[in-house]
């Protein structure tokens, strides 16, 4: 059985321990690779071998370090068919997402960063005559980047490759549910002969490993991406040490359709935005408002519509939906649709498990599911559920809309659909949400900051804020 290397100081090794956990393929529900159970000794050895290489990495001009990025980017393209079918066997997700989705965003972080850095420049103040202020823009040291199962390679290289570009070093570790990806990036910086040291990638358990690298009084910054009880958690550790923080947390995001919409584009994006991944999206939105006077209209096409989505083997060019990351999150998706039913929801399409044939029967496959009937203040309506679960609710006014769209404690994106410009800005200015698309879905443009209000996390990413957050200011004035 294949067994993953932790990178540490420019090398494939396996950990101290020589421990490992099972690392599930969720479409066939069989075990078929082993991660690293990293312990402190690993840990330790990656911090130690970053803060060795801070120096000659950060002090390299900002254009060999794009260099770098570039040359992982182009590695990346190489590779990109078997990137994504080894992120597509990890997740459950569909190949053709990996291949169209994941694994091109992944080299566009590194190629967006390489260029990114390039551009990148610090204020200077001319406070009056014979006085001027600069500010310079310092890599802060090494950096611990933690990453989610649900865009695996995609989010993972989105920490690192800012981190990277503006010269710090890094201590990363992926979700220990979807290891493959960032073990084949650790490859592909052998192979490119990456300085030992600069990118370490340690795989392991959240509570041990993660918690490990976070713990350390020898990082200098964390950013994560994970739920929102995890960030709190590390939040506690990381504060009182008064460490720059990044925290990326879960949603719960209303997608508002009003009356005067373009029906079509509103139903067949809802249908994705409610779906892809398998719902296991943080921007996807769960909670579907639909202005009363095409209520029942779009609820019976949404219904339809998802009822005949295709899932299958996520190997399949045709499956629409693939397969829940685990077992646990499979369990956890499906109590919460015994919670809906208990709070009174009625189950428009899905609610069941799937059992697909031969070597996809023990896969992990639950069908899209639509409920309706459910107050706003029940469990199904404010909890995070991260899963092909959506709720659909009627509204009147603009006013209500707003009020059902921002009453959780999160605000990661909302998607409003409207014809009016009016209420286009009215609701885009109201709504409490980090991001907000307006007729459209996911179309992102890697400048933009990302991230959200509320439970939804502390911090941007992208494009400067990103370069910003991964660099410390120190101002400098000078009277001549
Ligand atoms: P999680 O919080 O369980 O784990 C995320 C990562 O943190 C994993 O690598 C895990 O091993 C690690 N971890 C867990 N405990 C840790 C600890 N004590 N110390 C250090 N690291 C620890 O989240 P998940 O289940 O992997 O991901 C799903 C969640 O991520 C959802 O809530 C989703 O909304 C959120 N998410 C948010 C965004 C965003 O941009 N806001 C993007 C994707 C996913």
């Amino acid at each position: 059985m294949k067994k993953i290397a932790n990178y540490i100081n420019g090398k494939l090794s396996a950990p101290a321990s020589n421990q490992y956990i099972d690392n599930y393929n969720p479409a066939t529900g069989s075990v078929y690779s082993l991660i690293p159970n990293s312990g402190d000794e690993d840990v330790q050895f990656a911090i130690k071998s970053a803060r060795e290489a801070f120096d000659s990495w950060s002090s390299l001009p900002n254009a060999k370090r794009a260099s770098w990025l570039d040359k992982i980017a182009n590695a990346i393209e190489s590779r990109m068919d078997e990137l994504a079918l080894a992120e597509s066997i990890d997740n459950g997700k569909p190949l053709s997402l990996a291949k169209s989705v994941d694994i091109p965003r992944a080299r566009d972080n590194f190629k967006f960063y390489a260029t990114a850095i390039m551009h990148y420049a610090s204020e200077s103040h001319r406070t009056g005559d014979g006085i001027i202020n600069y500010t310079l823009r310092k890599p802060v040291g090494v950096a611990a980047c933690i990453s989610p199962w649900n865009l695996p390679l995609y989010l993972f290289s989105w920490k690192i490759a800012p981190a990277l570009a503006a010269g710090n070093t890094v201590v990363a570790k992926p979700s220990e549910i979807t290891p493959m990806t960032a073990y084949l990036l650790s490859e592909i910086c052998v192979e490119i002969g990456l300085p030992a040291g600069v990118l370490n990638i340690v795989h392991g358990l959240g509570a041990t490993t993660g918690n490990a690298i976070i713990s350390s009084n020898e990082i200098d910054l964390v950013s994560f991406t994970g739920g929102t009880s995890t960030g709190a958690h590390i939040a506690k550790i990381v504060a009182p040490k008064f460490k720059k923080m990044s925290l990326e947390l879960g949603g719960k995001n209303p997608n508002i359709i009003f009356d005067d919409c373009d029906f079509e584009k509103a139903l067949k994006t809802t249908v994705h935005s409610s779906f892809e991944n398998q719902g296991q999206i943080c921007l996807c939105g769960s909670r579907i408002l639909v202005q009363r006077g095409i209520y029942e209209k779009f609820k019976n096409a949404f219904v339809e519509q998802v009822g005949n989505m295709r899932i299958g083997n996520p190997l399949n060019e045709d499956s629409q939906l693939g397969a829940i990351v685990s077992k646990p999150h499979f369990d956890k998706i499906l109590s919460y649709i015994e919670i809906a039913k208990s709070e009174g929801g009625k189950i428009l399409t899905g609610g069941i498990p799937i059992s697909l044939a031969d070597d996809n029967k023990d896969g992990w496959f639950i069908a899209p599911t639509i409920i309706e009937g459910l107050d706003q203040q029940c469990r199904t309506n404010q909890e995070e559920i991260f899963g092909p679960i959506v709720t659909i609710q009627p509204f009147d006014t603009i006013e209500e809309a707003l009020e059902l769209a921002n009453s959780t404690e999160y605000g990661l994106a909302a998607t409003i659909w409207t014809s009016n410009l009016s209420t286009a800005h009215h609701v885009a200015d109201k709504i409490k949400s980090g991001i907000v698309w307006v007729n459209c879905w996911l179309l992102r443009d890697l400048r933009t900051p990302f991230g959200g209000m509320k439970n939804s996390g502390v911090g941007r990413e992208g494009g400067w804020e990103a370069l910003n957050f991964f660099t410390e200011p120190k101002n400098v004035c000078i009277k001549f």
